[in-house]
């Protein structure tokens, strides 16, 4: 027996005992996890700084703001939907009563990527622990310092039945999937997204998969030009574009190319130009292999700002590209780093059309200012989830159910979504004995099948 292999049954023997369906408990623990995020927050800063760089503002802003706000929705929340639901029972099963009982999936597997490693591990994982699962959580192995101190953290304050972190790299998720969970909840790439699937289906396991993808921004001529390059150049070179919903290629109107253009390189020189330029905005590559990767597709004659790239440092400035087409390189994959490709458009009708010709997007962006248009690009095109003059930030809202779809994955959490993620809901017809019509028995006749059919009209 592995020591995987040991601690899921202890996972499942804890679980069975429903110890975790205790509400309070789950308050309990969910404050406890709070608390202990905010006593190692220096910790957590210093050890993403060493991964890549991270500062403490954007740490706070994109990884720990996320975790807190969830934390607190969901203790206030919980109480309530938690609780039974009470539904019609229809005339049919008269007298009765129905009802929808949320219930803990079990023992469920989190799998996380390293772009934001300490919200996409403890996002979700938190959420199933709220909604009463136990939970075993991969992180992931890249940021090996910032998964250091996640497993620390979790590993010394929770009970390994009940919360625990195991590390390690491809192999230990590839012997995590060997085994039965109730629920598993992975976020990264899309190859290996099915891998995930495919081991899933052996137990019948379901699945959320938080894949990527290219997910392109519409400017439209009639757009605030300089508010629009602000918020794309933002949200492209955040986290130096390792992020999966980072506008990944725009689609330009060919009318305001120039200017678009201009406007987006004064945007862009606001980061670094240079690897001795040290900035609290502006993050190193992950590691060589991606750096490698990106550095492939910075093709020189098109780069027109940026393409300043240093191995040692992995470093790459924020590089911009234009006179782009669907044939370039950058255009097979998710680019996931600093690269902008500006592709332009003159036919709306055309634009689209290419972007449907590729996997659905995790996400999509349309900088307009005419309703038609933007009523137009929503209707038409598929993707996980996007925004209207303002690129990522729908994340951030715990309204906003957050996932892929097609390609880009499937399920969704954030606030509730999050919570039915990892909630089953059971349906309960209850009646009483009191009285029982014959209705339903045999022997059959045509007058019980005359009141059925009105029964069920
Ligand atoms: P990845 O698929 O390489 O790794 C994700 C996890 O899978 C890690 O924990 C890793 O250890 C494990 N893993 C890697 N290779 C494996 C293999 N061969 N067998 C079994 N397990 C394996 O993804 P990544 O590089 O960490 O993240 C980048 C990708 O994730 C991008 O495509 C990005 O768009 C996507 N992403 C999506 C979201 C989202 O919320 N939808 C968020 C962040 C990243």
């Amino acid at each position: 027996m592995t020591a995987i292999h040991d601690l899921i049954a202890r996972q499942r023997d804890y679980f069975n005992s429903n110890a975790t369906k205790d509400i309070r408990l789950r308050i309990a623990h969910l404050r406890q996890l709070r608390d202990l995020i905010a006593r190692h927050e220096p910790e957590l800063n210093r050890a993403i700084r060493e991964d890549f760089g991270k500062s403490e503002f954007e740490t706070f802003t994109t990884e720990l703001s996320l975790i807190y706000h969830e934390i607190d929705l969901l203790i206030t929340r919980l109480p309530r939907w938690s609780k039974a639901k009470r539904v019609g029972a229809g005339l049919l099963n008269f007298p009765a009563k129905s009802y929808i009982m949320p219930e803990p999936l079990g023992v469920t597997l989190v799998i996380g990527a390293w772009n934001y490693p300490i919200q996409l591990s403890l996002l979700p994982a938190l959420t199933a622990l709220a909604a009463g699962n136990t939970v075993m959580l991969k992180p992931s192995e890249l940021p090996a310092h910032t998964a250091n101190v996640l497993a620390r953290l979790v590993n010394d304050h929770f009970a390994p039945e009940y919360f625990h972190v195991v590390q390690g790299d491809a192999q230990t998720t590839q012997e995590l999937l060997e085994h039965h969970f109730d629920k598993i909840f992975f976020t990264g790439s899309i190859p290996v997204g099915r891998m995930v699937y495919q081991a899933a289906a052996r137990h019948l396991t379901p699945v959320t998969l938080e894949l990527g993808g290219k997910s392109p921004v519409f400017v439209m001529a009639d757009c605030n030009i300089a508010v629009t390059a602000r918020r794309i150049v933002w949200a492209k070179f955040l986290n130096a574009g390792q992020t999966c919903v980072a506008p990944d290629y725009l689609l330009v109107e060919k009318s305001i190319e120039e200017r678009f253009i201009e406007a987006l390189k004064a945007e862009a020189a606001r980061y670094p130009q240079h690897p001795d330029t040290p900035a609290d905005h502006y993050l190193q590559i992950i590691n060589h292999r991606n750096f490698d990767r990106l550095v492939a597709l910075i093709d020189p004659t098109k780069v027109c700002f940026g393409g300043v790239h240093d191995r040692q440092a992995r470093f790459i400035s924020p590089t911009l590209l234009r006179d782009v087409t669907f044939d370039d390189a950058v255009m097979h994959d998710e680019i996931f780093g600093p690269i902008l490709p500006v592709l332009t458009f003159t036919s709306l009708d055309d634009a689209i059309a290419r972007v449907k010709a590729q996997p659905k997007p995790l996400s999509c962006y349309i900088y307009s200012e005419n309703k038609t248009t933007i009523r137009k690009i929503l209707h038409e095109v598929s993707f996980g989830g996007g925004a209207v003059n303002e690129s990522l930030m729908h994340l951030a809202s715990s309204n906003l159910p957050f996932g892929g779809v097609g390609a880009s994955g499937m399920g969704s959490y954030h606030g509730k979504a999050g919570f039915d993620t990892f909630t089953h809901y059971k349906s309960i017809l209850q009646k009483p004995t009191f009285w029982e019509p014959n209705l339903k028995y045999a022997p059959y006749s045509l007058q019980k099948l005359r009141l059925i059919r009105m029964l069920l009209r």
